[in-house]
């Protein structure tokens, strides 16, 4: 076992009951399991609570209000949000793109003016931009990587010109673990006046995000990979851009008047937030930041690092492997076995009750630029342990012996 880790356990599975015996659960970067923190108040929030927000009079619906809005206060000081009223509850990281390339990347964008993007993105952090630079006319550049996998800072600066008017980086690779210095991203973006999105998914549950001493414009991340639900996520944008952007989608709860002659739109986030929203997402949002910040993403991160050296350090020793990414990535080391597609990795690995998620990680452009089809990947979270990364190497021990 590594001194490492022993030095920082945190010692959590308890937290986790779903979690069986010998299950080495390392696939948190595609979604964490929950603990049961999370599952009761979700059950309390459609059991004895239950009703809708924002409309009734009557007083369990003042109070589902009283905690939606409560959820809403403690994602932003989660964040470092000036105001609640910064945060807009989304369906998702990628739901949070798509609103800032509609209302914000596809008014604001011209014939001539350009966007930015980096080599490693997610499909939903590129997908949506190509959607909105189509609409405006304006065109997509990419940043390319250092050579152990991180968003060239120094090509970044070397690239941006005043026409490019938007930035929208990771702030944690999902396929290489990179950690991008999001505040030198943000002050480079504003050197040439570009608003920079800061795609926050990967990083929200393994680092302590403070958006304002990041200094970017937005920032997105969904609640399912921070150990909360599905379904929910976080927009959060600076109050002046949210207050000029037009709504996302029409509907009840984003208006401020409504006649068939005129209709004036609430301010934002509920301007946003069109329909009946989920909210015991939010409650369920609201435990999950309880729970990381109860045990702290200090140790946290430190805990995941731990992981992520054992795991390279014994990985990287075995003369089959190829590991991708930086020393020092943030909870998630790819791999390839030479000579095996990495799916027969997952497959094998799953037989020793390994979970690990083999494929191009929604990053097809990564895979090109990596000269790989796919990648194994495996992830870590609060509940995994030197136990996870045994099982691991004896698995990947494994398939090199089953693949000869
Ligand atoms: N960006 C990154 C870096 C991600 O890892 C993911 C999820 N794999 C997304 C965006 C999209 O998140 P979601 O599917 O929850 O909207």
């Amino acid at each position: 076992m590594s001194t490492v880790i022993a030095e920082a356990p945190l010692d959590v599975l308890a937290d986790f009951p779903a979690i069986p015996a010998g299950w080495a659960y390392l696939d948190t970067a595609a979604t964490s399991q929950k603990p049961q923190a999370v599952v009761d108040a979700i059950t309390r929030g459609y059991g004895e609570t239950y009703a809708t927000v924002h409309r009734g009079v009557y007083q369990r619906s003042a109070d589902m209000t009283l905690a939606y809005e409560a959820a809403r206060r403690r994602v932003a000081g989660f964040i470092g949000a000036a105001t609640p009223d910064e945060i807009v509850f989304v369906r998702g990281a990628t739901e949070a793109i798509n609103l800032v390339a509609e209302c914000w990347a596809a008014q604001q964008l011209k014939p001539g003016d350009r966007i930015m993007l980096s080599m490693l993105e997610h499909h939903s952090n590129i997908v949506p931009w190509q959607m909105a630079a189509e609409k405006s006319g304006a065109a997509i550049d990419v940043c390319p990587l250092t050579s152990d996998g991180r968003i060239d800072l120094d090509a970044l600066e070397s690239l941006l010109t005043e026409r490019h008017k938007l930035v929208a980086l990771a702030h944690v690779s999902n396929v290489l673990g990179s950690v991008l210095d999001a505040s030198r991203a943000s002050e480079l973006a504003h050197r040439v006046g570009a608003k920079i999105l800061i795609d926050g998914c990967q990083a929200v549950p393994r680092l302590a995000v403070d958006v304002a001493a990041i200094g970017c414009d937005f920032y997105v991340f969904s609640a399912h990979k921070l150990y909360g639900p599905t379904g929910i996520g976080v927009l959060w944008g600076r109050g002046d851009l949210l207050s000029r952007m037009p709504p996302y989608q029409g509907g009840g709860s984003m208006i401020d008047k409504v006649s068939f002659e005129r209709t004036t739109y609430a301010p934002p986030p509920g301007r946003f937030e069109a329909g009946t929203p989920h909210i015991v997402g939010a409650l369920g949002l609201h435990a999950a930041i309880d729970y990381v910040e109860g045990i702290g993403l200090d140790r946290i991160h430190v805990h995941e690092a731990a992981l992520v050296r054992d795991a390279r350090e014994r990985l990287g020793a075995l003369n089959s492997v190829r590991l991708l990414g930086p020393e020092d990535s943030a909870g998630i080391v790819s791999f390839v076995v030479e000579g095996v597609h990495p799916h027969d990795v997952a497959t094998i690995l799953d037989e020793g009750q390994v979970a690990i998620r083999a494929g191009h990680h929604c990053a097809q452009p990564l895979m090109a630029a990596l000269g790989v089809e796919a990648t194994a990947r495996a992830s870590f979270g609060v509940y995994n342990g030197a136990a996870d990364v045994e099982a691991l190497v004896k698995g990947i021990e494994r398939v090199t012996r089953i693949f000869g």
